[in-house]
Parts: structure tokens; C-alpha cells; sequence
């Protein structure tokens, strides 16, 4: 098969020797968009069922459920390593100290060989990001953002409770630090067409940042967005017009940045629309195909450096 992007599966090869899972672990983490820090209703599109009272977790459930993620994938992926996945809502949202103990709990696991850290970029502050720096000189380490758009106006519409100046400051301040970084991106947005995902990528091509995730907008039950999607007021994009802006992005993206993800990953029980997000290959095939019929790949369009 062509290259067309730099997948995440080729980093890990080529980082760890070998294939590496993630393994996800919530460690029962709030959010200031939902606790009523930032806010209280959250992102339109955020599922509500992780904010239940039943994921109060202590720090004793990261073993566990690292040892049960491991055993889920041990058969399939024998001689895998496993990086451990903070993931459900905001992972650097605590004092630092528990955060210290929690990150710890999973670095000592014997199979774990790094860490993912999903957060906001507004929950970043110097001490935190003093932390992940400690201990990604100890182990493998990414930390994720959240930033889904480049524009302040479509951030407001998301009710993402940060705006894109934030974004800019925790790159920079995670940059002076040397830390690996991860940006999540929602493409076709409302309001958004071809020019805004476009810039988006332009942007974040000059920036600091090792690998991208990439998402559609999918529609699951008892969000707000679903509320919107109802009432007819939220345009999703067929799987070729995702596709399509998926190949811009990718085609101004630099070829070193890896790709974690090229769309969403929708929950099949909840996901209302649309259909083909629950189809698991269906946007990488859509995907691949574009890019044969341009001609082009990953960076194509990214000016030389100087
Ligand atoms: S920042 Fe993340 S966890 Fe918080 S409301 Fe938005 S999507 Fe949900």
C-alpha cells in the first residue's frame, strides 16, 4: 500500500522496536467545562455518561484496569508494548501531587512503556506541564490537546470554554519544555468550509507539534449537539466530503507529524448520526482513495522550510 500519511503505527515501530497499544485509563477526572470552573454544560458534543458518579476512581483502579486492558489485547498483539492512555475528560485536572501519584501508579506497571495525557489546553498551568516534563525524561510521554478548531467563533459555538489564544500559550509553554505534543481536530465544523480547515492545518503546520488526531463530527444521544442535529440545524459532511477536507488538512500537514487518527471513533450504541462513523475502515479506505486521485500526499503542499 502507498504512503500517503505517517501513521502512528509506523512511529511506534520505529520508537519502541516493536507494535505498542494503548491501553485506556480513566482515572475518574472531572472537567472545569462542566464542574462550573469554565462552564457547566459542557461541549455541545460531549457524551454526559463519563460524568457519571460511578467513575469515582482511586489510584488502586489504574493497575487493574491496566492489567485488564492488557489482557483484552494480549492474545491478538503478543509481542506489543503498552503505553498507558489517560483519556475520558480532563487527565491534568488535579493538584499536582495527585496527579505525581497517579501518573506513577501507571509508569510502574512492568508492561507499561509510556504515558498519553488527554487534556484542555487552558488545564496546563506551569506546575503541570513542570511535572510531565520530570517525568517524560523517565518514560515515554505525549500530552494531547484538545483544540478541535483554530476559530475563536466556532470554539464559542462547541462551548469549549477556551479560546485559541490558550492554545497558542500551553504550546509554547509545553515547547519550552521539550515535551512531546498532540493536537485533536474536529474537520467540518459548522460554519466551517474548506478555507477554515485548511488554515487550521496552515496554522498548526508552524507549530511545535509531533502528531495530530483527527475526528469528524459525529452525533451522539443526550448532547446538546443532538439536540441541534434534531432540529435540523448541524450539517455533517457524506463520507467523501469528510474525506475530502481529511486530504486538504493532511496535503498542508508536515510529513514528519505523525497521524494518530484520521476520524472519529463512534460509540455504535449511541451514535446517531452520521451512519458511516461507525464504519470502522471506512474513512482511512475514502481517505487513501482521494489521495490516489490527487496524486499527492502527507506535506504536499507545505512550504520548504528555511
Ligand atoms: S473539555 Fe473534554 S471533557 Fe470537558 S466538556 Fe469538553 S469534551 Fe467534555
Amino acid at each position: 500500500m502507498e504512503d500517503y500519511y505517517y501513521p502512528l503505527s509506523r512511529y511506534f515501530r520505529r520508537t519502541f522496536g516493536r507494535p505498542v497499544r494503548k491501553v485506556t485509563v480513566d482515572a475518574g477526572f472531572s472537567c472545569p467545562n462542566r464542574d462550573g470552573t469554565v462552564g457547566t454544560r459542557g461541549c455541545i458534543f460531549c457524551d454526559n455518561r463519563s460524568f457519571s458518579p460511578a467513575r469515582r476512581m482511586g489510584i488502586g483502579s489504574i493497575t487493574r484496569q491496566i492489567d485488564e486492558g492488557i489482557a483484552r489485547v494480549s492474545r491478538r498483539f503478543a509481542d506489543a508494548a503498552f503505553i498507558a492512555y489517560f483519556q475520558p475528560s480532563t487527565n491534568t485536572y488535579a493538584p499536582v501531587d495527585h496527579l505525581e501519584a497517579l501518573y506513577r501508579q501507571a509508569i510502574s506497571h512492568p508492561q507499561i512503556s509510556g504515558l498519553a495525557i488527554g487534556t484542555r489546553p487552558d488545564c496546563v498551568g506551569d506546575d503541570v506541564l513542570d511535572l510531565l516534563a520530570r517525568l517524560s525524561r523517565e518514560t515515554w510521554l505525549s500530552l494531547e490537546l484538545g483544540l478541535q478548531s483554530s476559530c475563536d467563533q466556532t470554539l464559542a459555538f462547541l462551548n469549549r470554554g477556551h479560546n485559541f489564544a490558550s492554545f497558542l500559550d500551553a504550546v509554547k509553554r509545553a515547547s519550552q519544555r521539550n515535551l512531546r505534543l498532540g493536537v485533536h481536530v474536529i474537520l467540518a465544523l459548522p460554519g466551517e468550509g474548506r478555507g477554515q480547515c485548511r488554515r487550521t492545518a496552515e496554522i498548526l503546520a508552524a507549530l511545535p507539534i509531533h502528531s495530530i488526531k483527527l475526528h469528524n463530527l459525529y452525533v451522539v444521544r443526550d448532547t446538546p449537539l443532538a439536540e441541534l442535529w434534531a432540529a435540523g440545524q448541524i450539517p455533517l459532511p457524506s463520507l467523501e466530503e469528510y474525506a475530502g477536507l481529511a486530504v486538504d488538512f493532511l496535503e498542508r500537514t508536515p510529513e514528519d507529524v505523525v497521524i494518530e487518527r484520521l476520524a472519529g471513533d463512534a460509540p455504535r450504541d449511541f451514535l446517531l448520526a452520521p451512519a458511516w462513523s461507525a464504519e470502522k475502515n471506512a474513512a482511512r479506505l475514502a481517505i487513501e482513495r482521494q489521495f490516489a486521485q490527487r496524486g499527492t500526499r502527507q506535506g504536499a503542499f507545505v512550504p520548504p522550510r528555511e
